[in-house]
């Protein structure tokens, strides 16, 4: 067994879980955690902020989501990094969405209730998402 196929393994068992999370709640480990954090959350903020929404000119990352295009395909939650994602992983989940601003999404929300809508009250029909 080579090194890197034996601390998998390690990783894996009972001890070296334990070890593990004796690390992460030690002073190096809360940093080292923290930084990761820290520097995968702000490159994919920077990212929203080049894509920018789909639909307006919004580019502040705070009012910017990332959106499935079909969220079935979904295996990593994006809008909420841990900083434990593999870069790998991430890039391959960042093919799947679109970056949209909240308020573009919940108008959205809003046209599909109205188009469900029961009520006559489509008569004042609904605003298209101006693009
Ligand atoms: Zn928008």
């Amino acid at each position: 067994m080579d090194r890197k196929a034996y601390l998998r393994e390690y990783n894996k068992s009972e001890k070296g879980k334990a070890r593990y999370k004796k690390w992460e709640q030690s002073e190096t480990g809360k940093t080292y955690r923290k930084r990761q954090y820290e520097r995968q959350r702000a490159i994919l903020d920077f990212y929203k902020h080049i894509r920018g929404c789909k639909y307006c000119r919004e580019n502040c990352p705070g009012a910017l989501t990332f959106e499935y295009r079909n969220p079935e395909e979904k295996t990593l939650d994006l809008n909420q990094v841990n900083g434990c994602y593999k870069w790998g992983d991430v890039l391959q989940e960042l093919s799947k969405v679109e970056v949209i601003c909240l308020n573009c999404r919940e108008r959205q929300i809003w046209q599909q209730k109205i188009k469900q809508a029961p009520w006559p009250a489509l008569a004042l029909g609904s605003p298209e998402i101006a693009s």
